[in-house]
């Protein structure tokens, strides 16, 4: 614990987390149980990575593992149990850890359209309780689940605050935050208010482990209801200076933890072939920037996320992944094979589908166990965890455990 500050304060972004329970290290008793737990679970994982929800050091370990060994994690938009346990079964099937992302919406739509979500209570609640499910259910699955929330524009900045709240919370009674990570996307600001923004809410996310994602430039295209379709294209692409002043500004804060998504003519959503010019040496030439001023040896000093993957050129994606792309979000693909899923479900079984009774097989055929809501939505769930094995494979994430 006491000599990661210095070596914090040096080399920002190659951070660690202390843990928790480092001030217990002189009881012998403790000691042996914490020297039994940094067992290597996974062979080819750090040995702070285990099963389950990741955090802190394990997490931070986990993402500088990644980059060294070239791959990122699908970091998947969810919006109840369903889609949830379809990334973990994905993981579980492609061997390799999986990122659980919550949007506002996703976490109202958990609550329930009909909860109240005056102050954003709906939407905290959800994430709050999406969360609990994971933490509840992804041992049983055996991989490493990082626990992640999406966008947070300035006018969102309530829903954060609930969040951040409840990690406190969580962590004064388990030592560790409730999730792992979150973002804020301020980059419709100022770079000065993005940033110093940003770094108030790392100084209170470091105190409890939690790591920051933030935004520089805009990805285009449309998504949670937040519409950047229109933008001038030229913001659609982050320049080095930019990054590296973030770099310094919230690598200055102690035990900082955090992860940039620099827009490189990203876009959300599937636009026809031709719209999207992805530039992925942007990413490339920013690392070479830092690393330059920096004077340092890596010579990937950034831990980069791809936001608006959807559509994208698998050889752009490993491009990216090569200049520190650590996780990359998904979301409009695993919309539409979840759909796609049932769709195919409802078409193969149509004529069992249309009344309670009465069928191909008979007219007084009861049809219950064809329209049990589970029948449906585990086509879809297998339809989504099968395409999350395909973004795995891009992403060279798979089999990455053992
Ligand atoms: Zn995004």
């Amino acid at each position: 614990m006491k000599l990661s500050t210095a070596a914090l304060f040096f080399i920002p972004a190659v951070v660690a987390f202390a843990p928790p329970q480092a001030a217990f290290r002189s009881n012998p008793a403790l000691f042996a149980t914490e020297t039994a737990a940094e067992k290597t679970t996974f062979s080819k994982m750090p040995a702070s990575v285990k099963p389950g929800v990741v955090t802190g050091k394990a997490l931070v370990d986990l993402l500088q593992h990644a980059k060294k060994e070239g791959f990122a994690i699908p970091g998947v938009n969810i919006v109840g149990t369903n889609s949830i346990n379809a990334c973990m079964e994905a993981a579980k099937k492609y061997g390799g850890p999986i990122m659980v992302t919550f949007s506002k919406g996703g976490g109202q739509f958990i609550a329930g359209k009909a909860a109240d979500n005056s102050d954003d209570a709906a939407s905290i609640a959800g994430c709050v309780a999406g969360a609990k499910h994971v933490r509840e259910v992804a041992k049983l699955y055996g991989v490493p689940v990082v626990l992640h929330t999406d966008h947070c524009q300035k006018a969102w900045l309530p829903w954060f605050d609930g969040l951040i709240e409840a990690n406190e919370e969580y962590y004064k009674e388990h030592g560790e935050p409730l999730f792992s990570s979150h973002m804020l996307d301020l980059s419709e600001e100022s770079l000065e208010e993005n940033i110093g923004i940003c770094k108030q809410y790392m100084e209170r996310m470091a105190k409890i482990d939690l790591l920051l994602e933030f935004e520089l430039g805009v990805t285009g295209g449309e998504e949670d209801g937040v519409d950047n379709s229109d933008v001038d294209s030229s913001r659609l692409y982050t320049q080095p200076e930019e990054v590296y002043y973030a770099y310094k500004e919230l690598g200055s804060v102690p035990n900082a933890a955090f992860t940039c998504a620099a827009s490189f003519g990203n876009v959300h959503g599937v636009y026809a072939p031709g719209n999207v010019e992805l530039k992925p040496e942007i990413l490339h030439n920013t690392q070479a920037y830092i690393q330059e001023k920096e004077g340092s040896d890596d010579s990937k000093p950034m831990l980069f996320v791809f936001h608006g993957g959807s559509g994208s050129d698998v050889k752009d994606i490993q491009y990216a992944i090569e200049a520190g792309v650590v996780k990359m979000n998904i979301d409009t693909d695993t919309q539409w094979a979840f759909w796609d899923g049932v769709r195919e479900y409802e078409a193969t079984n149509r004529e069992y589908l249309q009344g309670q009774i009465g069928n191909p097989d008979g007219a007084d055929k009861p049809n219950k166990k064809y329209y049990d809501p589970r029948m449906s939505l585990r086509a879809g769930e297998e339809a989504m965890a099968a395409r999350l094995c395909q973004a795995a494979e891009d992403l060279k994430c798979n089999g990455v455990l053992n």
